[in-house]
């Protein structure tokens, strides 16, 4: 029994070696995957909510390992962020979805996000307009999706850079709306053009009055700022009537589809331009 709390403190300094050994796997297999192409973009659509109609896809990064079979971004974009790999990986990302929408009918667009690693990576404008010119895509084709902490501390480098960005056509929304600090502050000190609502006000949507009013007031505010406004992660049809009502612009979510690879969205297009 005495040796319980060193037993304990051992187990927890071996978890803690098995973690960083873990990101350390995570990196040396994330840099192999990026030269062995087993890193794919995934599309979801988005859809307006008064038409029904598809008009563009987000795209989400997956990872094929060869061994351990599918990974989700939010176990390796984390450590793509710490060791910078981010910068290659986000590169490759805005090809690909551009090289990808170029497929697609004019009508729709892409979104790709992008995280605040690679905003200070002096490549990614000029990445930009070359998958732009490569591709032949018009820009305001292309969505580019940034969370809040890209503009905290009044970071306005970022602000200018966005700006630059914006410029060229192409346009920006402000992800995972609400779940920062000081939301109403950035929608001040930067233009976006779509403000998209985060999940955790959506689920509850059709069952509490508080997550209504929420949703309501982002949305008179976004359209008196002449944004328009996404609600994500709609999984029923309760939500979507309720986001209707309040106002919401465009709906994103399972209960329309969830994320799929882009031999599927080519099906889809080419089987809405035949019928
Ligand atoms: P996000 O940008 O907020 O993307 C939305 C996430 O919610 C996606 O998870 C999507 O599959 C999931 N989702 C969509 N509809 C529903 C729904 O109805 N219910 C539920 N429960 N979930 C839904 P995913 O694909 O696992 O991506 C997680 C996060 O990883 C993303 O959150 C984004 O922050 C990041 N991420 C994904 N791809 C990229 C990328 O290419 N670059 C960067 N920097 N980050 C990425
Ligand atoms: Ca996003
Ligand atoms: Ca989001
Ligand atoms: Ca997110």
């Amino acid at each position: 029994a005495k040796e319980n709390g060193r037993g304990c403190a051992s187990m927890f300094e071996r978890s803690m070696h098995e973690a960083v050994q873990d990101r350390r796997n995570i990196e040396m297999d994330l840099r192999a995957a990026l030269k062995r192409n087993e890193l794919e973009l995934y599309y979801q659509p988005l859809v307006n909510i008064d038409s029904n109609e598809t008009i563009g896809y987000e795209a989400l990064l997956r990872w094929n390992h060869s061994k351990k079979g599918m990974i989700m971004p939010d176990v390796f974009i984390p450590v793509a962020e710490d060791t910078g790999l981010i910068v290659p990986l986000g590169e490759w990302v805005v090809r690909s979805a551009l090289h990808e929408v170029a497929k697609w009918p004019e009508h729709l667009s892409v979104a790709v996000n992008l995280s605040p690693t690679q905003m200070r990576s002096p490549n990614l404008v000029p990445t930009i307009i070359n998958a732009l010119a490569a591709t032949g895509v018009a820009p305001h084709r292309l969505e580019l999706e940034i969370t809040e902490s890209v503009l905290m501390n009044d970071n306005q480098s970022n602000v200018e850079l966005l700006h630059k960005i914006r410029s060229l056509g192409v346009r920006i929304a402000l992800d995972d709306f609400g779940t920062g600090y000081s939301s109403l502050n950035y929608l001040r000190s930067f233009p976006f053009d779509k403000i998209k609502i985060d999940r955790c006000f959506v689920d509850e949507v059709d069952s509490r009055e508080d997550c209504r009013a929420i949703i309501r007031a982002v949305t008179g505010l976004a359209s008196s700022l002449g944004m328009v406004t996404t609600a994500e992660g709609v999984e029923r049809s309760d939500q979507l009537s309720q986001l209707k009502e309040e106002g919401c612009m465009q709906v994103q979510g399972y209960l329309f589809s969830k994320a799929v690879p882009a031999v599927h969205v080519e099906g889809r297009v080419a089987d809405s331009a035949t019928s």
